[in-house]
């Protein structure tokens, strides 16, 4: 746990998310100011700042966070398809420093992405 890190905060249950998945690596819930009809956040418990800071050690937690939002996605019916993204740094777009991927899903997205 970094103190000062939002999503560290709300795995240790110090700020309230409505959890819609939880095991002993990841919890996932809904992002605050969604971006489509279905938009999660999947978090790792484990403090990494990002995708750039991710190490060897981090490959079977990052393989776990994918095939949880595949899980997910699957349980919610995203049949026509969905998108993961994990922002990373500041041309990244990220502004939670904290690993975690977004999974949108329930409308068509376009790309490029903004
Ligand atoms: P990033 O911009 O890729 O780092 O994503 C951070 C996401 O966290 C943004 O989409 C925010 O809307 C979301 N967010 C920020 N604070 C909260 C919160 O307290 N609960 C849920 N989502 C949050």
């Amino acid at each position: 746990m970094t103190t000062d890190c939002l999503f560290c905060k709300i795995v240790e249950g110090k700020i309230p998310a409505s959890r819609v998945y939880e095991d002993e690596l990841c919890i996932g819930f809904p992002d605050i100011n969604p971006q489509a009809p279905t938009h999660l956040l999947i978090v790792p418990k484990q403090h990494i700042a990002s995708q750039a800071k991710a190490a060897a050690e981090h490959t079977p937690l990052l393989g776990h966070l994918l095939a949880t939002a595949a899980s997910i996605a699957r349980s919610r019916n995203l049949d026509k398809g969905y998108r993961v993204v994990v922002n990373t740094g500041e041309d990244g777009g990220q502004t939670v420093n904290h690993l975690h991927l977004h999974l949108l899903g329930g409308r068509h997205m376009n790309w490029p992405p903004g």
